[in-house]
């Protein structure tokens, strides 16, 4: 029998966090089947209810901290209890990625298959895998499992669990024609949206999309995007869409005729205009998504809150804000950051998508070609998105 046939399970309880580690380890490195073998990994019949694939596939790995992506061939993994294996189709290129390439992340181990903007098809079932069927169309993003234990999870609060799983970080990700992720992690994708159209949707769609929907802020009042990039080019789209009136501000006036094929009202000229007097004008803005990190940017911004007006962050400055802390209590104005969501959150960024036609600008590249995108994501110059495809 072909080794790949059998499953290996550590035997305590893989939701328990002490084990977390070990486990993912087992997810990324199929191929060390003897190494799990004398770390005393009970080996368990395994059952999978379809056909089982085995053999070898492509991944973009990152061997090491600040190390040069190296194009590996690795044996295609195999789904554990509480988890599917995802054909991967298409996996977008987000600005976190930076965490496993530069080894930011506490805790990551080498090496490591990059991505969490995942869109393919599920195309093996572990135990277990309750609801799920091979053949859906499934998107994974950076809330990638939870541990079900932790005090977030038990108020079902599983966006913060202390014990969340990336992909690309906690275990390998979706630069490779395969993945294996826990099944809390899958959204369905609709019809109507390809997979490139979707990777993106899946980290930079859900987080702003997830963030305007909770913002508070209710249709007809106004809401600013500041910066036009990966994130505010999707955000100035759905909160058009959302029926706020939307107020575009960036740099120089060469984005102005993009702001508006965006569908934005206003558009401000951060360079030459006083961005707070202009927001002013408008009544103030009720929020302030900020997806810049220049926290000069965002300083002067804040004044042109409204009464009970939110500066939201989703893009992480550079350096501390300052804001008047007199600004803030006159007005009730508040500062929030916003994480992005959930599986089942992603699932309805993505039927919003296809429903209102927000869909991000990518620039594509065949996975073998990772490192040259990821070095024009990682330049500011890519237009907006750049997203892998895997050819499958
Ligand atoms: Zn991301
Ligand atoms: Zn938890």
């Amino acid at each position: 029998m072909c080794k790949f046939q059998k499953g290996f399970t550590k035997s305590s309880d893989r939701n328990n966090p002490i084990f977390a580690s070990e486990y993912q380890q087992s997810l990324s490195h199929s191929s060390s089947v003897a190494n799990y073998q004398s770390r005393s990994y009970r080996l368990n019949k395994f059952h999978l209810k379809s056909g089982v694939s085995v053999g070898k596939m492509r991944a973009i790995q990152v061997p090491g901290p600040k190390q040069p992506f190296e194009l590996v061939e690795k044996e295609i993994p195999i789904p554990k209890k509480g988890t599917v294996r995802v054909k991967v189709q298409a996996c977008g290129i987000c600005h976190s990625d930076s965490f496993t390439k530069e080894g930011l992340f506490p805790g990551i181990q080498y090496p490591r298959v990059p991505g969490h903007e995942i869109a393919g098809v599920i195309d093996a079932l572990g135990e277990d895998a309750g609801g799920w069927n091979v053949g859906q169309r499934v998107g994974i993003g950076w809330h990638g499992g939870h541990c079900k234990i932790c005090t977030s999870c038990r108020r079902g609060d599983f966006m913060t669990c202390s014990n969340i799983q990336v992909p690309g970080i906690s275990y390998d990700g979706g630069y490779a024609e395969y993945l294996i992720a826990p099944i809390e992690a899958l959204a369905l994708i609709p019809e109507s949206l390809s997979p490139v159209e979707v990777g993106p949707l899946m980290c930079a769609g859900i987080t702003t999309f997830n963030a305007l929907r909770n913002s508070g802020a209710i249709a007809g009042q106004t809401v600013a995007i500041l910066g036009i990039g990966g994130l505010g080019h999707l955000a100035i789209q759905y909160a058009v869409k959302m029926g706020f009136r939307t107020v575009a501000i960036a740099r120089g006036k060469e984005k102005q005729p993009l702001a508006k094929q965006l569908g934005a009202h206003h558009y401000i000229n951060s360079e030459h205009q006083n961005v707070s007097d202009e927001l002013k004008k408008l009544g103030g803005a009720k929020v302030i998504l900020s997806t810049v990190t220049n926290a000069e940017a965002i300083n002067s911004a804040i004044e042109g809150l409204s009464i009970d007006g939110k500066l939201l962050l989703v893009g992480i400055p550079e350096k501390p804000l300052s804001a008047s802390v007199l600004t803030l209590i006159a007005g009730r104005r508040m500062i929030e950051g916003w994480p992005c969501g959930t599986s089942i959150n992603s699932e309805d960024t993505l039927s919003f998508s296809a429903m209102s036609g927000v869909r991000s600008m990518n620039q594509v590249f065949p996975l073998e070609k990772a490192e040259e995108a990821y070095q024009l994501m990682m330049s500011g110059k890519a237009r907006f998105r750049v997203v892998l495809e895997t050819g499958l």
